[in-house]
């Protein structure tokens, strides 16, 4: 059965479980002792819905938003069953101890409880000030906005686990951003989004509970968190267990983002996501060539760290942060160190396994895994477009041998024309690779459909988020739904329009390429 966001069932767990500030002040503070504060939205002037994710609805048991939906989702109007709140959360942003952070702009309005018992927090982005707001605003720019809204539910679609977006609301409000933090503050067009997730607790909730010392806060969230999202963990080693399975995820999440060419951009300890989603999508960019040191942000340069080819060890380095902050429910921490080293292995053989299906092979043989690296060196060295490349490996003539057909095989995926040293280290992977495909024992239409399942032929590219916000802010929404169809369906050979690589004059421009944390 559907039912209407302002049909007033929600429900609330969290917030009555633990303590929390309930005073509703919105002054910026430290809040010691308690889980969450109280936050009511800001009441913004015109809410208007811009998008709303039918899957995601029918998924939630959502009728199609009326007006007081659309009220709800503007942070206009709170019936009287949710209980709006602000996380209280801590962490390390850059490798550096922050301290406490929390929801600056996100608003948890309550959980929802979906026709399959599957409960949902449904948070509002950008709907205001809260005790966590520091010196800014709480409100979000459309152009964050719709890349939140449509690169969360890309991954979705693209099978990498994810927090989601149910809608996109723009507020009828201005809010001024120093986009390139040149001292040149300028009005933007305001917009919240409503994301879901079932929690949207981080390793920084953690954290900061250790920070503080507040033992017993620490060992009740690990153990909410455990019967409520991990419900299969029992047993006196529960933590532990628990924990592995965070370090695992946390490994899955990272080979996905590696599968599909994602980069984070902001993988500070707040922004990880307890769950093993991705979570928090700000600077956030897909590979156009294959470049592991790129980074989209550009607060992140000179130094990189949360660069493409950073991402699997800088989950590393935040899950010791998680296991750290876990010290205090252990007589032996040596056992916390022991499960966060099984961090290495999971992601191995996960990231062979991944490999091994992007390549199309049926198994990963000892040998390949030489083969991997080659791919990884020469695809670096030339740098063709990861997407595209993919694609066209799929199809590649088992019998192409010269440099000169591989070349002009791999012809649309290349960015430069490539050097003669360029072409052979082409050709002598790929003849490698042709070997090997041809001593698969599936045949090769098993082969092409892997291949297929594994390497997207659609990504939401970041210049087409810019050209489709450039339209948004002039009103007019054509690309956008475009990309809100295309994003459902990324590895079908649908959409011919966005099959070719980044256009020159996207390298360089802000936005298209790099962006700020500004949003
Ligand atoms: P992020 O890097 O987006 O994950 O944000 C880091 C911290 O800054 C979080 O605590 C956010 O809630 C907070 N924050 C970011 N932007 C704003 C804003 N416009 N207003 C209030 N808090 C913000
Ligand atoms: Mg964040």
């Amino acid at each position: 059965m559907k039912q209407h966001l302002s049909s007033d069932v929600f429900q609330y767990d969290f917030t009555n479980t633990f303590p929390g500030d309930q005073s509703g002040n919105l002054t910026p503070r430290q809040t010691p002792g308690v889980l969450y504060s109280k936050a009511l939205p800001t009441p913004v002037n015109e809410p208007k819905l811009l998008a709303w994710s039918d899957d995601l609805a029918a998924e939630l048991g959502l009728e199609k938003p009326n007006e007081a939906d659309v009220n709800i989702l503007g942070g206009n109007l709170v019936t009287p069953s949710m209980q709006p709140y602000a996380l209280c959360y801590a962490g390390h942003q850059f490798g550096n101890w922050a301290g406490q952070l929390g929801d600056g702009r996100a608003i948890c309005l309550g959980e929802w409880e979906a026709p399959d018992k599957n409960k949902w927090e449904l948070q509002l982005k950008g709907a205001g000030r809260t005790a966590y707001s520091r010196r800014a605003d709480g409100r979000a720019v459309l152009r964050s906005s719709v890349r939140e809204y449509l690169m969360s539910e890309a991954m979705h679609y693209l099978g990498v686990p994810t927090t989601r977006a149910l809608s996109l609301v723009a507020t009828g409000d201005q809010v001024v951003r120093d986009m390139f933090y040149d001292g040149r503050p300028a009005y933007e067009p305001g917009a919240i989004v409503c994301r879901t997730a079932p929690s949207f607790l981080r390793f920084g909730s953690f954290e900061m509970l250790r920070a503080r010392n507040e033992i017993d806060n620490l060992t009740n969230l690990v153990n909410w968190t455990i019967d409520r999202y991990y419900p299969h963990i029992s047993g006196d080693d529960k933590v532990l267990k628990w924990f592995g399975e965070v370090v695992e995820r946390t490994a899955t999440m990272i080979v996905e983002w590696l599968r599909v060419g994602f980069v984070h951009g902001v993988m500070n300890t707040d922004n990880m996501s307890v769950l093993g989603l991705t979570i928090d999508y700000g600077p956030f960019s897909f590979l156009d060539n294959y470049a592991p040191d790129f980074t989209p942000n550009t607060t992140d340069l000179p130094g990189r760290r949360y660069a493409f080819g950073q991402q699997a060890n800088i989950a590393y380095w935040n899950l010791s942060c998680l296991s750290n902050a876990l010290v205090p429910l252990f007589s032996d921490a040596d056992q916390l160190a022991e499960v966060l080293k099984t961090y290495e292995d999971h992601y191995w053989a996960k990231y062979y396994a991944m490999m091994a299906g992007k390549l199309g092979l049926d198994q990963v043989r000892d040998e390949d895994v030489y083969l991997f690296q080659e791919f990884e060196k020469v695809l670096s060295a030339i740098q063709p477009d990861m997407t595209i490349f993919y694609q066209l490996l799929i199809e590649l003539p088992l019998d192409a041998k010269s440099e000169s057909d591989i070349t002009a095989h791999f012809q649309d995926s290349l960015y430069d024309e490539l050097t003669s040293d360029q072409g052979m280290q082409l050709q002598g992977v790929i003849n490698r690779y042709q070997i090997r495909r041809k001593a698969n024992t599936c045949t090769e239409d098993d082969v092409q459909t892997l291949m297929r399942r594994s390497n997207p032929r659609f990504i939401l590219r970041n210049y087409l988020l810019h050209q489709a916000i450039e339209e948004l802010e002039k009103g007019k929404n054509e690309l956008f739904l475009k990309l809100q169809e295309a994003i459902k369906d990324p590895y079908a050979k649908r959409f011919d329009e966005f099959f070719e690589i980044r256009p020159g004059w996207a390298a360089e421009q802000a936005g298209c390429s790099m962006l700020s944390c500004s949003s």
